[in-house]
């Protein structure tokens, strides 16, 4: 009776895949089956639980019994009453049990009539046992071609057969956790790829960690980055526990070592049964295991991370006992991994060192705000006492000399006040501080406004200015006086560069997505170089006619800042000689077609 066999199919989902060893097993049941002459033979091989036929010779083996699978318990039953012939286990019918009569398979040979006749139900099967005596597979065979229980000479044979299965059920089993581990490693690695796409290191780990842990059979990891200074955070994971161990205590050791096995680009394993740990002194050994013990932890596997020459610190996968101890092939994943996890934190620490620049710069920016602030409300109040002093002053009464002073101290006067008036602007719209909070705004009707404001400045120059605006209101979402403001600056530049009797054009166009407002005049132009720098701040052009037209060169900074601040932009198309269009584009607020609403 073959003991293999089960009435329900189980399919192999194991990695039985290798083809050389599964012929190293077929070719032993083939020769035990002619050679020590019995009609069938298989063997089977531990899987969890159960045994999995993997080989089998005779007729109607293969399509009967392999693949099939037998509960372990059922097996350990039947050793357990069974005749010890040396290497082989001896069951007779009689005392075959029922439930492994469920799952056998039992050949239809022709009973012969002999005292050591062999019966039918009769089990004969050598057990292999591993090096810690852990039932592992079973070879057996069925049908004598004599139809009697083997002899001494045959029992001799069939002994020699036991020792071959043991070799190669062994070496089959292991050669299945290897592959299972390339696999389980490369899986290991595709993990760890995959989740260096999270934003943050905490991240990263937090996608890969449950990953990595189960691909190397491993019970948790700790994972501990190094900062420029050498300070260490440590991130941790453990499948079933919830106390985060004391890392500090051991900052020391692995610091040291992490630099050490970056530079050499190796990966160690700590255990309490190897004597020796390469780099790490016997004192500094004795503190690392004295502290995997307190975690419950039996080995781990040490891998440094880094990038380029750089170490930026140290992976650990820990497993609960010595056994299996980790492969080269896991060793060589986990230093791939430390690679990669080593490019993640590499790009943590520069994100974190462009974020401290920026909170830098901002700070520095609110001091230069603050700054241009108080300077500008401290000039304004002599400023304006001056020239309201100025105005006092009755020009008649002086002489001519006299009135050219002072209409040459009213336009100082008056220029300063414009610059005071947008270093304020400059100050308020750029103020980090400031909470920018947008209502829903008409620019038909703001560009009206600011279209009359500045029709006198057009009319003194006998500048012709068109207004084309739709029928209806244009919503945006936005500051009211932000938006007048770099309204009227674009307006008063189009008239300000532009000779008298010039074409001023200012036009209002809705699209899907965006309104365009454009200011468009014929004016001096701008030279390419120009256009460049024209949002700096006191940049003015080049141009000496340009130059020669008073200006504060703050205008197009404050232009800038407001569509900025209200995420839109400036687009510039300008020629020297011939005239400019700036044309500021918004994006229409969703549902801008429904009626104004003010925030
Ligand atoms: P300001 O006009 O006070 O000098 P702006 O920031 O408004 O400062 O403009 C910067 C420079 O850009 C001006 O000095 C001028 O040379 C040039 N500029 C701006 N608008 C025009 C325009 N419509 N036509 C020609 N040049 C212009």
């Amino acid at each position: 009776m073959q003991p293999t066999a089960t009435v329900r199919h189980a399919s192999t989902t194991d990695p039985w895949s290798d083809e050389q060893t599964r012929q190293h097993l077929q070719v032993l049941v083939e020769g035990v089956a002619v050679l020590a002459g019995f009609e069938q033979s298989a063997i089977s091989l531990r899987r969890g639980d159960e045994f999995e036929v993997v080989a089998g010779a005779g007729e109607g083996v293969v399509e009967n019994i392999v693949g099939r699978r037998l509960p372990h318990h059922v097996v350990e039953g039947e050793l357990a009453k069974a005749d010890h012939w040396d290497a082989w286990r001896f069951v007779p019918h009689d005392r075959v049990g029922d439930e492994v009569l469920e799952y056998s398979h039992v050949p239809t040979a022709a009973e012969i009539d002999a005292p050591d006749a062999w019966h039918p139900l009769d089990l004969l099967t050598a057990p292999v046992y591993d090096d810690d005596g852990v039932l592992r597979g079973l070879l057996s065979v069925d049908g004598p071609q004599d139809g009697l229980r083997p002899g001494p000479e045959r029992l001799a044979l069939l002994q020699k057969y036991a020792g071959l299965a043991r070799t190669s059920v062994l070496l089959a089993l292991e050669r299945e956790d290897l592959s299972r581990r390339v696999q389980m490693a490369d899986e290991a690695r595709q993990i760890v790829r995959s989740a260096l796409g999270e934003p943050s290191l905490d991240l990263v780990l937090e996608a890969c960690r449950a990953g990595v842990t189960r691909s190397f059979g491993a019970v948790g990891m700790w994972l501990t980055a190094f900062d420029e200074h050498d300070r260490t955070t440590t991130a941790w994971y453990a499948v079933d526990s919830e106390a985060e161990p004391l890392f500090s205590e051991i900052d020391d050791v692995v610091l040291a070592l992490a630099h050490r096995y970056w530079a050499d680009q190796y990966v160690a394993q700590f255990s309490r049964s190897r004597s020796v740990h390469p780099g790490l002194p016997a004192e500094d050994a004795q503190q690392l295991l004295g502290f995997l013990d307190r975690i419950g932890i039996g080995s781990v596997l040490f891998v440094p991370m880094g990038a380029g020459p750089q170490c930026l610190g140290f992976l650990a996968l820990s497993r609960v006992s010595d056994t299996p101890a980790w492969t080269d092939l896991e060793k060589e994943a986990a230093l791939d991994i430390g690679r990669d996890l080593g490019r993640a934190v590499a790009n943590a620490r520069a994100l974190e060192a462009e974020r401290s620049l920026v909170d830098e710069l901002r700070q520095l920016d609110g001091y230069r705000v603050q700054l241009v602030n108080t300077l500008a409300h401290e000039l304004r109040s002599p400023l304006f006492s001056v020239s309201a002093n100025l105005e006092l002053i009755e020009s008649e009464a002086l002489d001519p000399e006299a009135q050219r002073c002072l209409s040459a101290a009213s336009r100082g006067t008056a220029r300063m006040k414009s610059v005071v008036e947008d270093l304020l602007t400059m100050a308020a719209i750029a103020d980090p501080q400031r909470e920018f909070v947008p209502e829903r705004v008409d620019l038909r009707q703001v560009l009206t406004d600011v279209s009359e404001e500045c029709s006198p400045a057009a009319v003194a120059r006998q500048q012709n200015c068109r207004l084309d605006v739709p029928d209806g209101p244009v919503w945006c979402d936005g500051r009211p006086e932000e938006l007048h403001r770099m309204f009227a600056n674009l307006g008063s530049n189009a008239i300000k560069y532009s000779d008298e009797g010039g074409d001023i054009d200012v036009r209002l166009v809705e699209e899907p997505q965006e309104v365009r407002i454009s200011f468009s005049d014929s004016g001096l132009g701008i030279s390419e170089e120009d256009q460049a720098r024209l949002f700096e701040e006191f940049f003015r052009s080049t141009n000496p006619d340009a130059k020669a037209r008073p200006g504060t060169g703050l205008g197009l900074a404050i232009v800038e800042r407001i569509a900025r601040r209200h995420s839109g932009r400036i687009e510039i198309e300008s020629k020297l000689g011939v005239g400019t269009t700036m044309t500021v584009v918004l994006p229409r607020p969703s549902g801008s077609g429904a009626p104004a609403v003010t925030a």
